[in-house]
């Protein structure tokens, strides 16, 4: 189906909607929906948001599963990909509050708690309380030793970037990187932490070690700084944003009112099924060009797609600019959620998540439990299992629907005893599109946003962090700063234009 919204007659504008700059944005990811509701909602341009995909959100997807039980149809809303974000980055939450919908948002369970890792093919609790900690057989006593005295080791104050597993080692130990905090984080980010940047993933943690000395100190203090805030603002009747937030009908709830809201805009045209093939320069701005032959011009593109095809896209315009932004790795990443009969589930283990590291040389990377994450959307008789694929044996991207559901059951029965067998399933896979940062991210994006033409603009989840607050930040920072050039160019080509016509392209091209 291709949703297609040709701009309104009437703008709010007082010049004609053919008058205003075109602001192009490729991908309706959350970035691209981000830098859409920025540019609109600053009025004075006209937008347009192309899809390739037939719905909004990227990676933001959730799955209505029906299947039938025993002749009874069951409907459970399944997350593919994110099921909650981050609130302590703020962009997310603030966003649902100017959609209206902080009220929708439920607190989420943290994704660590309950948590396994994998060691030498054995399950073993990550132990993040004190209790766990002194009995854990997952790290020595050495390493507990070396961890309690974290506090001890000297600060680095700089704020340059270095791998997570070089931060974590340096200050808690090469046994805790090893054992547990490393294929957590690399769990969560399904990236190697010896080659992820700390600048990027973990920004807070090198703030903690430059403000308070190091992490036991700093959280510490945070606790007490927003104990203080939580009493501050209950006192004004208010109350703190949960740690996580999710959304009770699953994430694309999210997505789905965006988009319902950019479609209510008047200078917005939103148009799904737009596969962009190519973009050119001509004597006014740019050209795309979409699978179907359609093309469409503009005065300043935003490419919010995954960097490797921003590259593919800017190659013919820029050649240098494409290979800077196809040397940002992207690596494959899937889902499957698996629903089983509570009353036939037998896990070895009452876990709430399993996190293996790549040198378990598992098919599979981590394992949740949705159910337990979100009780209040899955009905207690069933039992919902999420397991991440793709990382560290990417061929199984390659496995059909059976293949995978075979491999992945196989791979559960071995590590957490789950002889049950699934009744239903749903599958998400991103080959090659999950952006990693590694070290040094930040100072290439510096480099790749200075070199890019004018008018052509990056955003989203390959550049300054994945997670959706850095996504929204980022997509709304992004169209912020075209929006300032756009327009100033066109309030300087109206000036000109009035002296001297042929002065207004190149007048435009330089100011963009
Ligand atoms: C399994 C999984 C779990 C995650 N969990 C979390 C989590 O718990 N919390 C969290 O905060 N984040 C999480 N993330 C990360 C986060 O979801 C993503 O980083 C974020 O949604 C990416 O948004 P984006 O808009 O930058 O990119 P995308 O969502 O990839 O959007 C890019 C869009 O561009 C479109 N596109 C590509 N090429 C073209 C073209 N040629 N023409 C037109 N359109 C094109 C694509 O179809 C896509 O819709 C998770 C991600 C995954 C995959």
């Amino acid at each position: 189906m291709n949703d297609f919204f040709p701009p309104p007659a009437n703008t709010a504008s007082a010049r004609p909607a053919e008058a205003e700059p075109h602001v192009l944005i490729v991908g309706g990811g959350i970035s691209g929906l981000s830098a859409a509701w920025e540019a609109a909602t600053t009025g004075g341009a006209r937008v347009t948001l192309l899809e390739r995909d037939d719905r909004w959100g990227g990676k933001i997807v959730t799955d209505r599963l029906t299947f039938d039980d025993a002749g009874r149809t069951v409907t459970l809303l399944l997350d593919g990909g994110p099921e909650s974000f981050i609130t302590r980055k703020a962009a997310a939450w603030e966003l649902a509050g100017e959609l209206g919908l902080q009220d929708a948002v439920q607190k989420a369970g943290n994704e660590t708690s309950n948590t396994y890792v994998l060691d030498n093919g054995e399950p073993k609790p990550v132990p993040l309380s004190p209790a766990k900690f002194i009995n854990s057989t997952l790290i020595s006593t050495r390493a507990k030793l070396r961890l309690i005295a974290e506090p001890l080791v000297r600060a680095r104050r700089d704020m340059d970037d270095e791998s997570l597993a070089s931060f974590v080692s340096r200050r808690l130990g090469p046994e805790t990187l090893d054992k547990f905090v490393g294929p957590i984080l690399g769990g969560i980010y399904n990236t190697d932490p010896q080659h992820q940047s700390i600048m990027v993933s973990s920004p807070v943690m090198r703030e903690m070690e430059r403000d308070h000395g190091g992490l036991f100190v700093a959280t510490v203090a945070r606790g007490v700084a927003k104990a203080r805030k939580r009493k501050a603002l209950e006192a004004q009747g208010l109350s703190m944003p949960p740690a996580f937030m999710a959304f009770a009908d699953g994430s694309q709830v999210m997505v789905d009112t965006l988009a319902a809201r950019l479609h209510a805009l008047p200078n917005v045209r939103l148009q799904l099924n737009a596969d962009v093939q190519a973009l050119a320069r001509n004597e006014n701005g740019y050209v795309l060009t979409l699978a179907d032959g359609q093309t469409l011009a503009a005065d300043v593109v935003i490419l919010a797609t995954p960097a490797n095809v921003a590259a593919r896209l800017i190659n013919g315009i820029d050649g240098p600019s494409a290979q800077r932004l196809d040397a940002i790795r992207h690596v494959s990443i899937g889902t499957i959620s698996l629903v089983y009969r509570t009353r036939e589930f037998d896990a070895a283990h009452a876990f709430s998540g399993l996190m293996i590291p790549r040198r378990e040389h598992r098919a599979i990377d981590a394992v949740t439990v949705t159910s337990a994450r979100f009780p209040e959307r899955i009905p207690q008789e069933y039992t919902v299992v999420r397991v991440f694929f793709g990382g560290s044996a990417p061929h199984i991207m390659a496995l059909n629907d059976a293949e995978l559901r075979a491999a992945v059951q196989g791979e559960l029965r071995l590590l957490l005893g789950i002889n049950a067998q699934s009744i239903a399933v749903a599958i998400q896979r991103w080959p090659n599109a999950y952006p990693q940062a590694d070290v040094g991210q930040l100072a290439r994006v510096d480099k790749i946003e200075r070199g890019l033409p004018k008018g052509i603009y990056v955003t989203g989840a390959s550049y300054r962090g994945i997670g959706v607050p850095d996504c929204v930040a980022q997509g709304r920072a992004t169209a912020a700063e075209a929006m300032q050039a756009v327009l100033a160019v066109q309030t300087q080509t109206v000036t000109v234009e009035g002296l001297n016509p042929m002065h207004s392209m190149s007048n435009k091209e330089e100011a963009l």
